[in-house]
């Protein structure tokens, strides 16, 4: 008996009894398949990850729906107050808003509160960058708060220590979809009877405590957005229990009228409106691609529990770690810290160009808000000059440093996309399998 051929494949394997099952099979595939694809080797993952987003015969419909409604905007139709409803009772809240995008869900909240120039607002370094333009635009001053490294969350202590009797509303982020630590920021907030918006825009359908992150502060803000786990291209939505809350909120996103008809009716109440409104197609879009919310949720935590797991024997790859208070996570990312250390010092640049062949992308993420010229060049702005005068722009500067987050982010986090999670445990083995074989292969790849 000689070698034989597995059919298609180009290998050749050994009888099974002379060097047991796969004895020399490893010079042969060994050789081939521990080699990085960086230095010519196979993919790791060869095959595609899915793509996004999930669509069939129910969003097209609704698409149809709501255009031979021939009611295409809330104001005449009725598809915004459905998904409104159906929205809310998905969050287990009194109430939804939906609006054009999660911007305009963090902005009309901060104008029913009533932000404003000499206010500041507590958000996250850690953070899109739309979490500090709402701030911005209010001209009201950010203060960026420092990173929880383990969790990649707001650090609650720094929050705290961030407060002065300036502080108007904090704004923690569930980052990434992974909850922030919301016991203890809920109890800072009402030591110091301060609001809290919560920014949810990644998070929605994740828990803590058994209830939806948004559902703690005065209100929270979601993001559909055709990246966010819920999409409809642009979109977003407010939900709260607050009946006075949510009617101050549609006032401000609907030019300061609080009636839900076309007519106009002056001296409602507020002095400071926008057009906020999302379009009747959008909300039909979201009620399609809702139904399909909860099982992708499912799916990808199943897959992300089976990575952690292979992970947890590769070391230097350390993901974002849970609060004890997480119940449930609808991941947007995986986020995950990488050491050099353990890869033979070979850069994160490096291991995103290695791990990038093997057919696994992966990306740096956010980085140093409070160092981007975009947002140190707001000391020099002329109105917060004006308003704030040098000084307070200069010492602004100074309290924004966050020395936890630049170790995190200039050289540790890494993070997956969430559709990669709608794949297959196959996915989630070649995964790891490319992380190993760049782990064992680093000293050589690292140049
Ligand atoms: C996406 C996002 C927003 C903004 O949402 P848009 O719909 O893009 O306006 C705000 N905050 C966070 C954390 C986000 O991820």
């Amino acid at each position: 008996m000689g070698a034989a051929a597995v059919a298609g494949t180009g290998l050749v394997l050994a009888p099974s009894t002379a060097l047991g099952r796969f004895g020399n099979i490893t010079p042969i595939v060994g050789s081939d398949s521990d080699m990085p694809a960086l230095l010519g080797g196979p993919k790791a993952h060869p095959g595609s990850f899915p793509s996004w987003p999930f669509y069939d015969g129910s969003e097209e419909q609704a698409l149809i729906d709501a255009i031979k409604s021939g009611r295409w905007g809330r104001l005449d139709g009725n598809l915004t107050a459905q998904f409104e409803a159906e929205y809310a009772q998905m969050m287990g809240m009194k109430h939804s808003l939906a609006v054009a995008n999660g911007t305009t869900a963090l902005y009309t909240m901060m104008g029913a509160i009533g932000v404003g120039p000499g206010d500041e607002v507590i958000i996250p370094v850690y953070t899109f960058v739309a979490t500090y333009n709402v701030v911005v635009l209010n001209y009201a001053l950010p203060i960026l708060v420092d990173t929880d490294i383990e969790t990649f969350q707001i650090d609650p202590q720094k929050m705290e220590q961030a407060i002065t009797p300036a502080t108007k509303v904090l704004i923690p982020v569930h980052m990434g979809g992974l909850p922030a630590n919301l016991d203890q920021i809920m109890a800072i907030a009402q030591k110091r009877n301060l609001p809290v918006i919560e920014d949810a825009c990644q998070a929605p359908g994740s828990e803590w405590k058994g209830k939806k992150v948004g559902s703690y502060g005065i209100g929270g803000a979601f993001s559909f957005q055709s990246t966010k786990n819920l999409n409809s291209g642009e979109g977003g939505a407010i939900i709260t229990d607050n009946k006075d809350f949510i009617d101050t909120c549609y006032r401000f996103h609907n030019q300061g009228q609080g009636n839900r008809g076309m007519s106009y009716s002056p001296g409602q109440g507020g002095t400071r409106a926008t057009n906020g409104r999302i379009t009747e197609f959008q909300a039909n879009i979201l009620r399609a691609q809702m139904a399909r919310l909860i099982a992708q949720d499912k799916r990808r935590s199943r897959n992300i529990a089976y990575l952690n797991n292979l992970f947890k024997d590769i070391p230097g790859i350390t993901p974002a770690k849970l609060y004890d208070g997480v119940t449930n996570v609808s991941y947007h990312l995986y986020m995950f810290r990488y050491d050099k250390a353990h890869f033979a010092g070979m850069t994160r640049d490096r291991f995103i160009r290695a791990l990038g062949a093997e057919g696994v992308a992966t990306w740096a993420g956010y980085g140093r808000l409070n160092k981007e010229p975009y947002v140190t060049g707001l000391a020099k702005n002329k109105h917060y000059l004006k308003f704030y005068g040098e000084k307070t722009m200069k010492e602004w500067l100074e309290r924004n440093h966050c020395p936890q987050n630049d170790k995190l982010t200039s050289e540790e986090s890494l993070w997956f996309g969430q559709t990669m999670f709608l794949g297959s445990t196959r996915d989630m083995d070649q995964i790891a399998e490319a992380v190993r074989k760049i782990q064992k292969n680093a000293s050589q790849l690292k140049n």
